[in-house]
């Protein structure tokens, strides 16, 4: 489904990325690890358009996205919930989801959006409690909640999840990431997750790949990540013999 090929990307004098190269498949959920400044936003931003690569080609669909501006993106259903929840706070819960639909409202017709926010309320239960509530005022969980429900709002096929658990409770994590998984077996949404909990992030993944400074440096099945000695010196704090 989604087919990244040799890219790179510089702020500047700095390379976020060199060279990178991975694919995700359908219905897959894949995570991709690494340290700080690794380059895992870097790498989002670049897959949904809103910054454009020095050097390197995406392909989504089997069709090449690498030029197309963000909107045309999201047009095909690549939807990207970026790092800190970004809810627009002083809109209600209800007018944050109406704007995750903005881009097909026309054409879908005001029944069927209606319908899908009485769907994301079933999946959760607690923004439909909270439907007139502005968006700031939810607590961070519920924010994390509103962001993922947003994007479900626009049909997403693939869905690029920057860090959805940071800042939240340790129980609160395992229920957003609980979520995801969810959202893959129920509702088909193929997920590249990044996520800052490791252990957490294999445990739904079915893939995933290691980033340093700018590289892809490793890449295996979950199982293989979990067991892996670096893996687990460097993201799970396991000191290994
Ligand atoms: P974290 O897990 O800390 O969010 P990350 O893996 O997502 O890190 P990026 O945010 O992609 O890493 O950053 C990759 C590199 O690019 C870092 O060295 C960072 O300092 C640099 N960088 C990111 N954004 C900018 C920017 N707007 N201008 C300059 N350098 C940037």
């Amino acid at each position: 489904m989604l087919d990244v090929k040799n890219l790179s990307f510089n702020y500047g004098p700095i390379q976020a990325l060199k060279d990178v190269s991975f694919q995700v498949n359908k219905g897959e959920i894949v995570t991709m690890l690494g340290a700080n400044g690794a380059g895992k936003t870097t790498l989002l931003k670049t897959i949904s358009g809103l910054q454009k690569p020095s050097q390197g080609l995406i392909f989504y669909n089997n069709e090449d996205i690498t030029a197309l501006p963000p909107e045309k993106i999201v047009q095909k259903r690549l939807i990207h919930v970026p790092e800190h929840r970004q809810v627009f706070s002083t809109l209600t819960v209800t007018d944050n989801l109406f704007l995750g639909a903005f881009h097909h409202y026309k054409k879908s017709g005001k029944k069927e959006i209606y319908n899908s926010v009485e769907k994301v309320f079933e999946l959760f239960p607690i923004l439909k409690e909270r439907k007139d509530q502005l968006a700031g005022t939810l607590s961070g969980g519920q924010q994390q909640m509103l962001a993922v429900a947003r994007a479900l709002m626009a049909k997403p096929e693939l869905l690029l999840l920057d860090e959805p658990s940071l800042g939240l409770a340790p129980l609160i994590v395992k229920e957003v990431l609980l979520y995801v998984k969810n959202l893959r077996d129920e509702f088909g949404v193929t997920v590249l997750l990044i996520e800052q909990n490791v252990n957490a992030s294999l445990k739904i993944a079915d893939r995933g790949y290691v980033m340093s400074h700018g590289s892809i440096v490793k890449e295996g099945t979950s199982a293989e990540l979990l067991d892996d000695v670096e893996v687990r010196e460097a993201f799970l704090g396991q000191t290994v013999n």
